[in-house]
Order: C-alpha cells, then structure tokens, then sequence
C-alpha cells in the first residue's frame, strides 16, 4: 500500500483555527486543479512512492500529536483514506486539506476536513463539487482565498448558503490572496459588512519567507 509523497516535515500550522501549533506536514503528490495563484506548483507532479509503513515511521520521527494530509490535491490517491485511518488509529488529530473538487466524505469525519473552496479569481471555481457542503460537519472548516472584490462576493454568498444547509456555526475562513489583495483591505471588507467569518493571512508565509519550502 503506497502513496506518492512530495515532502514530509514539521512546522508551524499556518493556516486555519490550528495555525500557530506544531504540526507534521504529510504533502502528497498530484493535483487535479491548476489555480492561477498556487504556491505549491512543485506538488502536482513530483513524488516519492513510500508504503504505509515508512510514513508513519517519518512522522514518528517527530514529537507532535497534530497532522495534516496536504497536497495537491490528497484526496486523488487510493491510499489516503487508509493513511487517516492509520494516523486516527495511533491517536494522532488528522487536518485533511482538500481543494473542494472531491467527495470530502473519502476521509473519515474524525478528521478535521478543511475544504478550500475555489473562488473565480483562481480560476478554477466550476470545479467546486458543492456537493461538499451537505458533507461538513461541525468538525470541519471552509476556506477561501480571495483575490479580488469579485472572490470576496462570492465568498459571502457561498458562505451564507453553507450557513443557511448546514446550520452550523463552523469555522469560515477568509484569506487574502497576497500580493493580490491586501490583508488591510480584506479586514476593511469584512468589517464594513460585519461578516461572523475569520481573517487569516499565511502565519507560516509570515514565518518563514514567501517562497521557503518543508517549513
Ligand atoms: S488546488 Fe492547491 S495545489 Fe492544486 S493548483 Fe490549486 S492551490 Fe495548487
């Protein structure tokens, strides 16, 4: 049973209600989607093939309860479900980052499912399966990134009517797709519309540098 692997590390969540903790990274190779703004291009192709058994063995190299599946696109390869199972069953806290596009309920929802859904500004916003919203659950959290006035409308439109499906009061994350849109503007944007959703800029961007890697 094998997965093909871009990069395993440890750092700082940067994004979502988990950014600020420590965290094991678990980046998969392979993405369906090609966003005009993708920081993480050198994810859609290239990857090492390892077994089951050799990622558990790199993520217990590292002292940390917290996991997040990433990619790419997680959600394209077989494994990946059995991957969350593996990590849920040593008691890891799983966060499966997906771009929307898949079946959310592939993973179990013991994990933390955070559904990136695409705005039009990425170019990619028809492949939004919507059929996601009826899948979250107070577990989980939507993100999106905006790059524009055009994404932020759509943004809040999509996000009331996550709210209105599910009734839920689960995390709705809006992010600014820097150097694009300013955080400034954003925060502006939100206030004036007194919108219950939360601002996050990319801690680990902030952290690290723009362009660092395996941080
Ligand atoms: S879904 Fe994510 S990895 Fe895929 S192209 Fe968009 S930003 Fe990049």
């Amino acid at each position: 049973m094998n997965l093909l692997v871009n990069e395993i590390f440890y750092s700082i969540q940067g994004e979502s209600t988990f950014a600020g903790l420590p965290c094991i990274f678990v980046r998969l190779a392979g993405c369906n989607l090609r966003c005009r703004w993708c920081d993480t291009t050198y994810a859609h192709k290239n990857g090492e093939l390892l077994s089951l058994e050799e990622i558990i063995e790199k993520i217990r190299r590292y002292s940390c309860s917290l996991v997040e599946i990433t990619g790419g696109e997680p959600l394209l390869q077989e494994n990946t479900p059995t991957l969350a199972d593996e990590l849920l069953s040593l008691g890891y806290r799983v966060l499966v980052e997906t771009n929307g596009s898949q079946n959310i309920d592939l993973v179990s929802r013991i994990c933390h499912r955070i559904v990136d859904f695409k705005c039009p500004g990425s170019g990619m916003h028809q492949h939004n399966d919507l059929q996601n919203i009826t899948r979250l659950t107070p577990n989980d959290q939507v993100k999106f990134v905006i790059s524009n006035r055009e994404d932020y409308l759509f943004s809040c439109n999509l996000a009331e009517t996550i709210r209105e499906k599910t009734g839920s009061e689960f995390p709705i994350l809006f992010s600014p797709a820097v150097p694009d849109l300013k955080p400034k503007t954003l925060a502006r944007w939100i206030l004036q519309d007194s919108l219950e959703v939360r601002l996050q800029v990319q801690l680990h961007k902030i952290i690290w540098g723009t362009n660092a890697r395996g941080v």
